[in-house]
């Protein structure tokens, strides 16, 4: 066991069981040896790769998503892009020069926000940005001070690592799954008094060992958004792996060099995440007073973006990269790489017209 993982340990049979949230948290965010703490993640050479690192026409179809919403909404100045998450700050890199050139009047009303809790990303989007042109804040949490004014927000691969917590369904109704030390290494156990929970009729019925997942900060954190949306117009972008909330499934994973890994063995080396729950989240955006659009498979949000048309630009300006362009278009959207599973989810004023591509 790591040093990390013995830590936890030693927690646990201090101030007993974890839940599948608190040991996500310890996992991915401890100061020390947390997977965001410690690593950097993305990439060929990373633990996974993501749609921004793939191909700079993700970031830059985004970007222009965001000035499309911006001029629908009568152009507000001043306006604020945020981004949660970043990253390697790709994605926020390839908007703007998108922006810039496509949209300068949007450019011109800007100012960027980036909620990054991980140092060390913090440092390499610093890197990334350095000649971004637009005032850039950091921040590692979101507050409603930063609604002040319209507020046009992305989250690519965000929401699938925040904590979700697990319910598991016996004879006496749903006990959660908890995070124990067994023979001196972690393990999965029921807590030993069962919760009553109110599982969602959309769900249907549940079988014995179905599980039930729940993201409480992912939909505290949706709600906020479409309340400082609703009051101060905008838009927000949710671009993640996840399900549509119909049915039950154990959907955390422990991702670790392109490889699935255990998600108990050696917390702080494996990325966690599990899939998003967008009609989870689609009720917390009803519950803010703002209006959801899609979920939206994302090779079809792509395609009606023109990323066909982006890619054949760019493969006629680069001759030489043509083929890697090409791949590079079918990965983003093709049904069996990440048009499918990735899907968008958008969130606008009930009163704003609704957003290109959905
Ligand atoms: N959007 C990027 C990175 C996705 S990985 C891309 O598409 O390439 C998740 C990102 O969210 C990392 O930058 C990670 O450090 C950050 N992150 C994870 N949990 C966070 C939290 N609770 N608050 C702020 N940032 C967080």
């Amino acid at each position: 066991m790591n040093a990390l993982g013995a830590r936890i340990v030693r927690l646990i049979e201090g101030q007993g069981p974890l839940s599948v949230a608190q040991y996500m948290t310890l996992a991915l965010h401890d100061p020390r040896e947390g997977y965001y703490t410690a690593h950097t993640p993305f990439g060929r050479t990373g633990d996974f790769i993501t749609a921004p690192e793939i191909s700079q026409m993700f970031g830059e179809l985004i970007g222009l998503w965001a000035a499309e919403c911006w001029h629908a909404q009568g152009a507000p100045a001043p306006a604020r892009l945020m981004e949660l998450g970043p990253g390697r700050g790709t994605l926020m890199k390839d908007a703007l020069r998108a922006i810039a050139r496509a949209a300068p009047e949007f450019a011109k009303a800007l100012d960027v926000v980036l909620i990054e809790t991980s140092p060390a990303l913090c440092d390499v989007q610093r890197e990334t940005l350095r000649d971004a042109g637009v005032p850039i804040e950091w921040k590692s949490g979101i507050d409603a001070a930063l609604a002040d004014r319209a507020l046009f927000v992305i989250a690519n691969e965000f929401f699938d690592a925040l904590p979700i917590r697990q319910y598991v369904k016996t004879e006496t109704g749903w006990p959660e799954r908890m995070v124990v030390v067994d023979n001196n290494a972690l393990a999965f156990a029921l807590a030993p008094v069962a919760a009553t929970l109110d599982v969602p009729q959309t769900r249907g019925e549940a079988d014995e060992g179905a599980v039930y997942e729940v993201s409480p900060s992912g939909t505290a954190l949706a709600e906020e958004l479409a309340q400082m949306i609703a009051g101060h117009g905008g838009a927000a972008l949710i671009v993640d792996y996840g399900h549509e909330g119909i049915g039950f499934g154990d959907t955390l994973q422990a991702v670790k060099a392109h490889k699935f890994a255990k998600v108990l063995e050696a917390p702080g080396e494996a990325d966690l995440s599990a899939h998003v729950d967008f009609a989870g989240l689609a009720s917390a955006v009803a519950r803010g007073g703002a209006r959801a659009y899609g979920p939206l498979a994302q090779g079809a949000f792509l395609e009606r973006l023109g990323l066909r048309e982006r890619a054949a630009q760019l493969a006629k300006a680069n001759p030489t990269e043509s083929n890697s362009i090409k791949a590079a278009a079918a990965r983003l959207m093709g049904a069996d790489e990440m048009g499918t599973l990735f899907k968008a989810l958008a969130i606008l004023p009930e009163t704003a017209p609704a957003p290109p591509g959905f």
